[in-house]
């Protein structure tokens, strides 16, 4: 059983399926994209697609997750038009808004989103099934608001929905684990490029709950600014 889009693409069972359909169709080992018809260089460049889309909902079916039928070869820029990324298409662009604790992320996102579009932030989450204010963050709830942030994610992946654009709301210091995301996404990532000394500057007239704890959110921000290393 596979409960996330990422368990299954990491599975043994879909790597050998994998190079099973590209060794069968690839006759002198030469690869082509089933779409367009040009030759793929390295197998490392070849796309799988599915033609009925993996969803969370049949990723464990083998009739489509692992059936041949159901897959095609598909070369980068193939693959990226049927996904509708970069750029190919105005709908479902993915963005990821990062940067330090009171950056003014969630702003940025209120500034440019738009009715219909999907938001991830962990402190909205944890107001959703907490009850309680925005901010207080009950350390019980953790686990759960992290497996609901988890399955929006993966729903973006897959994009499942109807939503338009997605936006992505973390701290994400890390390069590496960002650019991971991001390209599991094919998201944008938009940085939220604050000084330091303003977002302490925030901290301090902040009205809302994060007044009370201001020792525990100047750590978060000396942490960020620690961690943070810019894109390659
Ligand atoms: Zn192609």
């Amino acid at each position: 059983m596979w409960s996330t889009i990422k368990q299954f693409y990491n599975s043994q069972e879909w790597q050998k399926c994998r190079l099973n359909l590209i060794a069968e169709r690839s006759p002198k080992g030469i690869i082509h994209c089933e779409y367009c018809g040009k030759i793929i260089v390295s197998s490392g460049d070849a796309e799988i697609d599915h033609i009925k889309e993996l969803t969370l909902d049949n990723v464990n079916d083998y009739n489509i997750s692992l059936n041949p039928n159901n897959l095609k070869i598909s070369c980068k820029a193939c693959h990226n038009k049927k996904h509708k990324r970069f750029g190919n298409s105005k709908e479902h662009n993915v963005y990821i808004v990062y940067g330090p604790p009171l950056a003014g992320k969630k702003t940025y996102v209120k500034e440019n989103m738009e009715r219909g579009d999907i938001v991830v932030d962990m402190d909205r989450l944890y107001n959703a099934i907490s009850f309680f204010d925005a901010y207080d963050k009950p350390e019980a709830l953790k686990y759960n608001v992290f497996a609901v942030r988890k399955t929006l994610i993966d729903n973006i992946k897959t994009r499942y929905g109807k939503w338009n654009n997605a936006w992505i709301i973390g701290g994400y210091a890390d390069t590496h684990d960002r650019t991971r995301l991001a390209n599991e996404l094919g998201a944008e990532l938009v940085l939220i490029d604050t000084p330091k000394d303003i977002c302490i500057k925030r901290l301090d007239t902040c009205l809302d709950l994060r007044h009370y704890q201001k020792s525990e959110y100047k750590i978060f921000i000396d942490e960020w600014f620690e961690k943070y290393s810019p894109p390659i």
